[in-house]
């Protein structure tokens, strides 16, 4: 069991902790992160080995403020248009590292870029109380569902990390989308919690999807945010021992026999079904069911990362395919 401290008592231990370099977990907008000083090695090898975290897949850099990004990366006019719209806020960028920057190598995985975001709320605060940026992954064991509440941390990592910060259920909980703004256009490397839509609409463009060559999102391509159970998507029916994970106001056939049933959202409302997603898929996992049916979910706004999220929870999970 980690300590857990509600937001108004966190802040000096948090700093403490961070100042000592050791790892902590945070709320945020999108979900708890697993943080630490992302320029002491030392701090940010923790976050690997507390995570089960392959080294080769980088992590995320939180930064309080533009000034303190435009020390880490050099910014394109397209970047610093989004960052002035869409920070403090769920979006990283995939930047160019600044000469005579002092993240640790470890976080960016020898890249000669860098994931760059700036959180909303107490991430953001602690940042700039440190003066140094954050490297924060979700804070959980590799592969594992995303927490968005201190209870699903401290389930999962309360025995290896000091210090739980409590700020509650996480307002969009699904992760950041990270965009990178290249030659040939803007790409979503990964969908997350800022719509393709809400982006676009600032650049009065049309997005595109997936890294150049090469692996640029490891955890796009890996079996992730996995419960126990198999996930079954797009399902039209609910077959026996299977729990259901439902969706809007109409249920397929055979919901009446689901060992057991959570709705994202009975309404089909998007957002509230991206904050529901990791809690309930934890809550059916505990239920013991061999596996979770997924009524279809729509692809539109927020339901892109929701449906990327859900394919990746029902990925086949062996030695041939890269955990996160
Ligand atoms: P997580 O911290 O678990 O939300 O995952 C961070 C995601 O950011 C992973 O998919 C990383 O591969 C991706 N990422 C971090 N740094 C970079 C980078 N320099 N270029 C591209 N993707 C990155
Ligand atoms: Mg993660």
């Amino acid at each position: 069991m980690a300590r857990i401290l509600p937001l108004e008592a966190a802040l000096e231990p948090a700093l403490d902790l961070l100042e000592a370099g050791q790892v902590i977990a945070i709320p945020t907008e999108t979900v708890y992160g697993l943080a630490a000083d992302a320029t002491n090695g030392e701090a940010v090898a923790r976050i690997f080995e507390t995570k089960g975290r392959p080294h080769f897949n980088p992590l995320i850099v939180h930064v309080c403020d533009m000034a303190m990004a435009e020390t880490i990366a050099q910014f394109d006019e397209t970047s610093r248009r989004l960052a002035e719209s869409f920070w403090p806020g769920p979006l990283t960028l995939v930047l160019p590292l600044r000469d005579g920057h002092d993240i640790h190598p470890l976080v960016t995985a020898g890249l000669k870029t860098v994931a760059l975001r700036m959180p909303i709320g107490f991430g953001r605060d602690v940042i700039a109380r440190l003066h140094r940026p954050l490297a924060a992954p979700s804070a959980n064991t590799s592969g594992r569902i995303s927490p968005t509440n201190a209870k699903a941390v401290d389930d999962d990592l309360g025995a290896k990390i000091g210090l739980v910060v409590d700020g509650g259920a996480t307002n969009i909980g699904v992760e950041s989308t990270i965009v990178k703004v290249a030659d040939d256009g803007v790409r979503i490397l990964r969908p997350g919690g800022l719509t393709a839509e809400q982006i676009g609409d600032v650049l009065g463009l049309e997005l595109g999807r997936g890294g150049g060559s090469g692996i640029e999102a490891p955890g796009m391509l890996a079996s992730h945010y996995a419960p126990d159970a198999a996930v079954r998507l797009d399902a039209s029916e609910v077959r026996q021992h299977e729990a259901l994970l439902a969706f809007g106001p109409h249920r397929v056939t055979g919901a009446e026999t689901a060992t057991a049933m959570l709705n994202l959202s009975p309404t089909g409302d998007l957002g509230e079904a991206a904050a529901n997603l990791y809690a309930h898929l934890k809550a059916l996992d505990a239920v013991g069911a061999s596996a979770i049916a997924v009524e279809p979910i729509p692809l539109d706004g927020l339901g892109e990362a929701i449906n990327d999220r859900l394919r990746r929870a029902a990925a086949p999970r062996g030695d041939d395919i890269l955990p996160e």
